[in-house]
């Protein structure tokens, strides 16, 4: 059999891009991990959902992996320290990637310690109940480590009358610049079958699917090699095209399902996790210890030492660009990937559990990215790429004259995730995505204020 049907990938979605890739900076570097921040800032608000509740004082000593927050409601997770230290403050503001600031637990590290994890015990999962599964996945503060931030334990009780019959990871990391699923699967294949395991036996999931954009064949090769024996989970080669990665894409990708509008892969019997997310909880779930740290691609060509780092979650982008020689005329940094991140106006951000990756861009890129806006000329090229066929060309004429109640309630702003692809192929340079991003959140809080 040909290398060819060997990963013979499976037919794909319609419209979408293909920016340039930009991976050859860190896909062949291995995962290292970054140094201790001195002082590391740990938000309350790193997810979708309540914010979570902080169980210590100022002046209190932590130990590395120790729960500091508890989780706020049903959808929210716990806090644990990412570092040894002395908490300095549980409520100091810090800015987010979004922009407003949120409060933040703060730690000074001990410089002193060796920073190992003591917190956590041994447990057999092989014994545990479904319940027990699913509490040790909240307890475990994990949440959605591709960008989504979403609790991952609410995606294991789907509502009464629906079952999940297919578990998606998603291992396509669509997104230029970044790498750190790619090496995940590479170096970490064992805890990411691990934890489809556990995650197939809570959701009562009777098969689970991996996907993976056809430019990480070695991954598929390497999943595929680790597979178990008994058929229950598959590795398959999607085509390499943005936004693969999106959860609704990869679906029709693999099973030719649609997410109704509106609705949620459990809609269709379907719960789609990160091969991030899963790694992450095939290794803490058996010793019971919460998420600290995790792997953040940084690169761009402002960045002198780029790579795939294991980064203590709360640590400031400040200390973590001064570690990877971050150029001095860096001027627009990306928490994110390019397409859907978001850029920072300050470098006090801390990483935290759903950052992927960090691209910083200097000032001649800058220059080429900051093109005049143009009036639209109707090419309908932004039509062409959307992938759920929304028409952004009509979305964006709304958004500039703030009809953002007709854009919501006639032209389906709320099914756009925001890929970004009507942005990047609009020849006029019409910031479309980011329109449709404040259309949302007016409308959002419009809502609220009637409420
Ligand atoms: S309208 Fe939304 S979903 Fe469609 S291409 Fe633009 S950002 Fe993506
Ligand atoms: S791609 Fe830009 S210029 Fe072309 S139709 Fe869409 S909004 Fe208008």
């Amino acid at each position: 059999m040909g290398l060819l049907n060997l990963f013979r990938r499976t037919p794909t979605f319609r419209h979408g891009v293909h920016p340039m890739e930009h991976k050859e900076q860190t896909a062949h570097l291995a995962i290292r991990r970054l140094p201790f921040a001195p002082t590391i800032y740990v938000p309350l608000a790193q997810h979708i959902g309540a914010p979570a509740l902080a169980l210590v004082k100022p002046g209190q000593e932590v130990v590395r992996g120790e729960p500091i927050a508890e989780a706020g409601g049903f959808v929210s997770v716990p806090m644990h320290a990412p570092v040894t230290g002395i908490v300095r403050s549980v409520d100091h503001l810090v800015p987010t990637a979004a922009g407003p600031k949120t409060p933040a637990i703060v730690i000074d590290t001990y410089e002193a310690s060796t920073q190992e994890v003591l917190y956590g015990r041994e447990q057999d999962l092989s014994t545990l109940s479904r319940e027990a599964l699913i509490e040790a996945v909240k307890a475990s503060g994990m949440v959605g480590l591709g960008g989504a931030a979403f609790p991952s334990h609410v995606k294991l009780l789907p509502p009464e009358g629906k079952v999940i019959d297919t578990l998606i990871i998603n291992g396509c990391e669509c997104e230029p610049y970044l790498t750190c699923d790619h090496r995940v699967m590479l170096e970490q294949t064992d805890r990411l079958i691990a934890g489809i395991r556990t995650i197939m036996r809570a959701t009562g999931a009777k098969r689970a699917i991996i996907g993976v954009e056809d430019n990480k064949l070695d991954a598929v090769q390497a999943i595929r090699e680790k597979l178990p024996e008994d058929g229950v989970i598959s590795c398959e080669a999607v085509e390499t095209k943005y936004p693969q990665g999106a959860e609704k894409m990869l679906i029709s990708s693999l099973l030719k399902r649609e997410v109704p509008s509106g609705g949620l892969p459990v809609d269709i019997g379907v719960a789609v996790y990160n091969v991030g997310t899963l790694a992450q909880l095939g290794e803490l779930i058996p010793h019971s210890q919460g998420l600290i740290e995790r792997v953040v691609t940084v690169s761009g060509p402002g960045v002198g030492k780029p790579g795939n780092y294991l980064v203590p979650i709360g640590t400031p982008l400040s200390f973590l660009m001064d570690q990877v020689k971050s150029s001095s005329d860096a001027n627009e940094v990306i928490v994110g990937g390019p397409m859907m991140g978001m850029t920072v106006a300050s470098l006090s951000v801390p990483i935290t559990k759903g950052v992927s990756g960090v691209v910083v861009f200097e000032q001649a890129a800058e220059d080429q990215r900051e093109r005049p806006v143009h009036p639209c000329i109707k090419c309908g090229a932004c039509l062409d790429a959307c992938p759920i066929n929304l028409n952004p060309s009509m979305l964006g004429q709304l958004a500039s004259v703030r009809h953002y109640e007709t854009m919501e309630s006639e032209y389906h702003l709320n099914d756009c995730f925001e890929c970004g692809c009507c942005s990047y192929v609009c020849p006029s340079n019409i910031p479309l995505t980011q329109y449709f991003r404040i259309a949302k959140s007016v409308n959002r809080e419009a809502r609220a204020a009637a409420a």
